[in-house]
């Protein structure tokens, strides 16, 4: 697929993977679980963080921010008589798409009513003996103005989507678009 998309002049490039080439096997099991310990994700960077020195707090579900003088001074967390003022000199508020504007919001900050997701569409194709499933999924992409191409295999239309009951898991080649 990758030298098919080249002759197509659609310009496939490598995926960038959090994932230890060496320890690797190309199961293509990433998303169930990796036994060979080859993914790794941002919470390495938390570990090397707290390695250093940095107090981790968990179960500490922000509330706000404190706000002085325009700048964040620290974080609320907890409430009533159990919330607690944690003073910074910096925050970075990422608690993702639906907690980071709940907290700008009740730190005073503007945050609009609208959430943006993307649509995914897998085209699916019929080739014997593909065996994507044991393949690293998503390894390179195509890069077009507002989507992206890159090999996926779709396995739930493989059991819920009617058309593909019939065909073998392992007949099956599918490209992801988003
Ligand atoms: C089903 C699904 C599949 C996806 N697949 C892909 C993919 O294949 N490739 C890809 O690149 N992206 C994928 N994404 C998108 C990707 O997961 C997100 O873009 C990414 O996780 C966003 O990272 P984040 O750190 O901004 O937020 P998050 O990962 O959402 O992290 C926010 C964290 O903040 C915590 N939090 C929330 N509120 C508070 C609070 N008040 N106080 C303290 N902590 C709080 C949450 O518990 C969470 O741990 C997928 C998303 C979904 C839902």
């Amino acid at each position: 697929m990758f030298e098919s998309t080249q002759e197509l002049g659609l310009e496939p490039h490598l995926t960038p993977k959090s994932v230890d080439s060496l320890k690797c096997i190309s199961c293509g099991l990433c998303e169930v679980g990796c036994s060979p310990g080859a993914r790794w994700d941002s919470t390495r960077f938390v570990d090397d963080a707290v390695n250093k020195g940095a107090v981790l707090k968990t179960r500490s579900p922000v509330k706000k921010v404190i706000i002085e003088k325009e700048r964040g001074r620290g974080v609320m967390v907890g409430s009533g008589s159990a919330s607690k003022v944690y003073e910074a000199d910096v925050v970075v508020l990422a608690a993702g798409g639906i907690g980071t504007p709940q907290i700008l919001k009740a730190s005073g900050l503007p945050a609009e009513d609208r959430l943006w997701v993307n649509i995914v569409l897998t085209l699916g194709g019929v080739l014997e003996g593909a065996n994507q499933l044991n393949e690293p999924p998503m390894a390179w992409y195509t890069k077009e103005e507002d989507y992206i191409l890159s090999p996926y295999i779709d396995i739930l239309s493989h059991f819920l989507h009617e058309p593909w009951k019939n065909v073998s898991i392992q007949d099956q080649l599918d490209l992801w678009s988003n």
